[in-house]
């Protein structure tokens, strides 16, 4: 039997190679939080989480401190194939606290899959596609600037776009018209107020943009207003997403209630791949379809998001992979996105390979 010897917690912060502004926030780093497992014989896994301190309340340095004083001291000793027995015990030590819950499980997947010599996908059901494309995200800039970086996405192979709105509706609504004027009418378009309006303004925002031909109008009102979900979800054509409702507390009640159409499933914040899949199934159960999340953060994390839809059906969009665009290095290398499309990586565990040298470089606790 194999067993888990050493495990070891790294907060890491990569510049971004442009500041990115939505609703809520400013940021100029990824902010992630590394794990390393080491098992006997010598085998290694490494798993990534994005703390976020909206809308989990999350910080690296929360999560540095949660791996070390309370799911790190769980691991030693423990056969890393018990994946599910060791999520009932991060569950019992602590709950919440999804970031460094997804890099335990992510880094344990990558280690399973590398003992195994087989990629993580094969241990999560198998490929059923090996790319998708991503979403662009198109921060809260004016209408000429967004336009144009729109217009430069497309160029380097960008197939669909998120344009970010929030509570300046005028000014949101004229960002979507002038992202669907310079994209073109094949171009799939979806917009995130991030939690921004209350129902009967989404409603109304929902109608106005329905002529720009949007697919899907992610988190209009905050995470905890089901309701408003509900009313939203039930009283407009447009298809409404959830992503701050994705909270693991919030979800089941969410798509109980089919209170969206769209659920967004973020690794990261559903504390890991088995959480994800687990997700995943509850959305196929209620009819509703899955989005492949992400926030800011490294190539590590994306790469797990894309063992995730390389073998979930339910999830029909993407928004993974894009830390290749957002920093100019990273901790890992293998993590592919060529002509807009993003690559599932193929190699044993996740994919990737740790890149010491640049890992040394970004290891921060700011
Ligand atoms: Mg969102």
């Amino acid at each position: 039997m194999v067993n888990i010897e050493r495990v070891e917690a790294i907060p890491v912060s990569i510049p971004l190679n442009h500041p990115y502004k939505d609703a809520n926030r400013i940021e100029t780093h990824s902010r992630d939080v590394v794990v390393k497992v080491t098992a006997s014989g010598g085998a290694v896994g490494w798993g990534g989480g994005s703390p976020r301190s909206f809308p989990t309340g999350e910080t690296q340095a929360s999560a540095i401190k949660v791996l070390g004083d309370h799911l790190l001291p769980l691991l030693e000793g423990k056969d890393p194939f018990e994946i599910e027995s060791i999520h009932l015990e991060m569950e019992a030590a602590i709950p919440f606290h999804y970031a460094p819950k997804s890099a335990i499980d992510c880094a344990l997947y990558d280690l399973q899959g590398r003992i195994l010599d087989t990629p993580v996908y094969n241990l999560l059901g198998g490929k059923i596609r090996g790319e998708m494309p991503s979403f662009d995200i198109l921060p809260l800039e004016s209408p000429e600037k967004t336009a144009e970086i729109a217009l430069a996405a497309q160029a380097e192979g960008t197939k669909a776009f998120k344009v970010k709105m929030n509570r300046d509706v005028k000014t949101s609504v004229a960002r979507v018209r002038a992202v669907r004027d310079a994209a073109g009418g094949e171009t799939m378009l979806v917009v995130d107020a991030n939690s921004s309006w209350t129902p009967k303004l989404a409603i109304s925002v929902c109608s106005m943009i329905e002529e720009y031909d949007v697919t899907m109008v992610e988190q209009p009102v905050p995470g905890h207003d089901l309701d408003g979900m509900e009313f939203i979800t039930r009283n407009t054509r447009v298809r409404i997403g959830a992503d701050e409702s994705m909270r693991p507390d919030y979800m089941t009640d969410l798509m109980r209630r089919r209170a969206a159409d769209v659920v967004n499933i973020k690794v990261n914040r559903e504390g890991g791949l088995l959480p994800s899949k687990k997700a995943a199934a509850l959305a196929e159960a209620n009819g509703i379809e899955g989005l492949c999340g992400s926030v800011i953060q490294g190539a590590l994390i994306d790469a797990a998001a894309a063992h995730l839809f390389a073998s979930t059906p339910v999830i029909v969009y993407n928004e993974s992979g894009k830390a290749p665009a957002w920093h100019d290095m990273d901790i890992v290398t293998g993590f592919r996105v060529e002509n807009g499309m993003v690559k599932v990586p193929e190699g044993p565990g996740l994919g990737v390979e740790i890149d010491e040298k640049a890992l040394r470089r970004f290891t921060s606790s700011d």
